[in-house]
């Protein structure tokens, strides 16, 4: 037969994650020769056979790829036969990474592990065992190429034997970057709170008695520090809290394995599987008995945080007498995780009595991500570890923007071509540690991806740092409302280019108008998009200081409605509730908004939920919780009103039915299954009236508000049962975490007009 060449080069993430010793054992198998190489556009392979082996070569690439690629797109062309008589892999060169793409961090695999607890193997209890499979990536890396001299393990040239196993391309460990051993790898080691060595043969078995005698210890992990206590002492966790100014807001854990997980929460099929993923995310699981765990971990939550050990630290961790620690991000409330050994020494010494540090720096802090299942799909809460920086491919290529994302739960995007990478978790931007961070990150991400944007994008809000510190570059700019940010990234969730009716529910965003927005049906697409409805605005009393405060927004909303005739309700009885009126009644700081959060908390607090809160949104998930995962059958359609040209869903019809209901003598179960069902009964007239009107049927669900599960199920049942195509939030957060994904998408669509 013929001998035929033939080039084609590979796109996606294929660098860093064994893809050439793939290449290379699937061509010598078929028994093709040829090369494998980096280029500027991508991995080439040159393979020559007859046409039956280059065919087996082609159907056998996508279904044998390793587990952490992600092939995107193939080319291929026909070249010159050679007269190879071996198949190669070529060294990369400089420059040869520009498009390829760098893998997330990876939990540990299941090949490393049987070695880790192996005691004839030579990193037996090495707690930086890794391979091509797992391992570190991200947090590690300092430039490109995703090269070991351009990552943290530059400081640890390798030892023959493990040097051995990164020449051999039938070895696992063939170009692992992270690649280790005792021998010649990073270490553990422990130190007191004042960073004085303790000496101990086994650092790791000495923390597990440190931890097994209630003491609070910080470990450095894979995207930073933890903080750690056994998670059955409840006056460790108690001690734990006080350290870190943290109240009431649950704790995550970290559990053995799946079966000590399903002691302490309910998981369901696809719940296990994201917690045994590579990606390896905290899960928040229904709660079942909690008499395992102490009381206060998470304390009037119906939900618990569970992740599996990811990294071969973990594992040792939890191999021992321990089987359930809780493992929280080492930062005081809700500074950015700590990640260098003395800024942790230095920041950390009052919170932690020990600290078990090692000598692998982390480059790019990235807190655990957090997943929670809703409708039967898994959904991100927090995109970060393990997810960043995996693109969010488009449908189609576009320019290079940077959106800076809002003011809370911050996360930068850039895009380059189809691809938008979106960063890790930055954090609340309001606290000086989490800006730092957000323009190193944006630095970083800048140079690793080689993007220098054309456009920046920013939220409307003037105040925001985030707007503040895009104003100060020298580039474009385009401010995008809030809410059109999260109806874009909803529309990008889902790939679609076609106007939707947007019901976004949120906390706060600042509206073209200059009100605070946040209960919002907009109709729109990247271009553009037009305010329909939206709850009634209402005074917040003292600002965002309120927020603390449910009791008062529930107070101005009353007081909105009835006046001077403030109905009794049961919950305001003992309130100081005449500073608040006389603010109110003098309009002094008392900003308006249409907020579907804030109108929750208010809802909460009449009804006799939440009066002050210790997280956020902690009112609105207690009630939530209260229904008992009912929706009422007693529902009200609040219906709405037309002002200026838009549709308003008046705030008597909420407020009098609700107090009607409290004289009643419902209880707060009743009250919330009421609630819960009217809106969805509200939202899905008014979405009913907008179709009627724009002949629009895809409906986009967004917002922070749509982490109400019962809501969010119950809404999308109801729309779906209505005839709607109903596209939700799979791959983003519907919370801030998601905007600017969304601001990328309306920043492009600008650069293309
Ligand atoms: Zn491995
Ligand atoms: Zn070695
Ligand atoms: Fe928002």
């Amino acid at each position: 037969m013929t001998m035929l060449r033939r080039r084609l080069t590979i796109n996606g993430i294929v660098q860093g994650v064994g893809f050439r010793p793939f290449i290379y054992s699937l061509a010598k198998d078929i028994g093709l020769v040829g090369s494998v190489y980096n280029s500027s556009d991508g991995v080439k392979v040159d393979i020559q056979g007859n046409s039956i082996q280059l065919d087996q070569f082609d159907a056998r690439l996508r279904l044998e790829a390793p587990p952490l690629s992600t092939i995107i797109s193939v080319q291929k062309e026909d070249i010159p036969a050679l007269d190879d008589s071996d198949f190669t892999i070529i060294a990369s060169h400089d420059n040869a990474s520009v498009s390829t793409l760098i893998s997330p961090d990876v939990a540990l695999c299941d090949a490393c592990k049987d070695e880790l607890f192996d005691v004839k193997n030579r990193r037996y209890r090495y707690p930086f065992i890794n391979c091509t499979n797992c391992g570190p990536r991200y947090t590690i890396i300092e430039n490109i190429p995703y090269d070991r001299p351009f990552t943290s393990m530059k400081h640890f040239p390798l030892c023959e034997v493990c040097h051995g196993e990164y020449q051999d391309p039938s070895d696992r460990r063939f170009h692992a970057q992270p690649n280790a051993c005792p021998e010649c790898g990073p270490q553990v080691w422990l130190t007191d709170q004042k960073g004085k060595k303790i000496e101990s043969v086994d650092p790791v078995s000495k923390t597990i008695e440190l931890l097994v005698g209630g003491k609070i210890l910080a470990i450095k992990g894979l995207g930073g520090f933890h903080l750690v206590v056994d998670a059955s002492n409840s006056e460790a966790v108690a001690q734990l809290r006080l350290a870190k100014g943290r109240d009431e807001k649950p704790l995550a854990l970290m559990v053995r394995d799946l079966a000590t997980a399903r002691e302490l929460v309910q998981v369901h099929q696809k719940e296990a599987d994201i917690l045994l993923s590579i990606q390896s995310p905290i899960v928040l699981c229904a709660s079942l008995a909690k008499d395992k765990i102490a009381p206060n971990i998470a304390p009037g939550n119906d939900r618990l945080g569970i992740m599996l050990p990811y990294t071969p630290l973990h594992h040792l961790l939890l191999s021992g007498e321990l089987d359930t620690l809780v493992m929280t991000s080492a930062n005081f409330s809700e500074e950015p995780i700590c990640i260098d050994n003395e800024e942790a020494l230095d920041r950390l010494s009052g919170l932690a009595d020990y600290f078990l540090l090692h000598n692998r720096d982390i480059y790019l802090r990235s807190d655990d991500s957090v997943v929670m299942e809703m409708a039967g799909e898994i959904r991100p809460i927090r995109r970060s570890r393990g997810y960043a920086p995996r693109p969010i491919f488009m449908k189609q290529k576009g320019p290079s923007v940077l959106a800076v994302g809002g003011e809370l739960k911050n996360v930068v995007g850039l895009s380059r071509d189809e691809k938008v990478f979106l960063s890790q978790h930055i954090g609340d931007l309001e606290n000086l540690e989490a800006f730092e961070f957000f323009k190193m990150t944006i630095d970083h991400i800048q140079r690793i991806f080689e993007i220098e944007p054309e456009l920046i994008v920013h939220d409307l809000h003037p105040e925001y740092l985030s707007t503040k510190w895009a104003k100060e570059q020298n580039i474009p700019l385009l401010g995008v409302q809030h809410h059109h940010a999260h109806l874009a990234s909803c529309m990008a969730d889902n790939n679609l280019d076609e106007p939707v009716i947007g019901i976004i529910m949120d906390g706060t965003g600042y509206g073209t108008d200059g009100t605070i927005w946040g209960g919002e049906f907009l109709v729109g697409d990247a271009a553009g998009f037009e305010r329909k409805a939206h709850f009634e605005p209402m005074p917040l009393p003292g600002g965002e200081a309120a927020i603390k405060s449910p009791w008062r927004i529930g107070l101005s909303y009353l007081h909105q409605v009835f006046g001077n005739n403030l109905p009794d309700v049961p919950a305001l009885k003992d309130r100081d509730i005449q500073p608040i009126i006389q603010m109110l009644e003098a309009n002094i700081n008392s900003p308006l908004t249409s907020s579907c959060g804030r109108l929750f908390d208010a809802v909460a607090a009449l009804s006799g939920g939440r009066q002050e809160i210790r997280y956020e949104a902690q009112a609105a998930i207690e009630f939530m919780q209260a229904a008992q995962n009912e929706i009422g059958r007693d529902s009200t359609r609040f219906g709405f009103t037309e002002f200026n040209g838009a549709r308003v869903i008046p705030m008597a019809s909420i407020m009098e039915n609700l107090v009607s209901r409290i004289s009643d003598g419902r209880t707060q179960t009743q009250l919330s299954q009421w609630f819960h069902s009217s809106l969805v009964n509200s939202f899905s007239q008014v979405t009913d009236t907008l179709r009627d009107e724009s002949g629009i049927d895809q409906v986009v669900l967004s917002g922070g508000v749509f982490q109400n599960r019962l809501l969010f199920e119950a809404l999308l049942g109801m729309l779906n049962t209505q005839g709607f195509k109903v596209f939700t939030h799979k791959h983003v957060p519907t919370n801030d975490g998601g905007i600017a994904l969304g601001q990328v998408i309306i920043g492009q669509n600008y650069l293309r007009k």
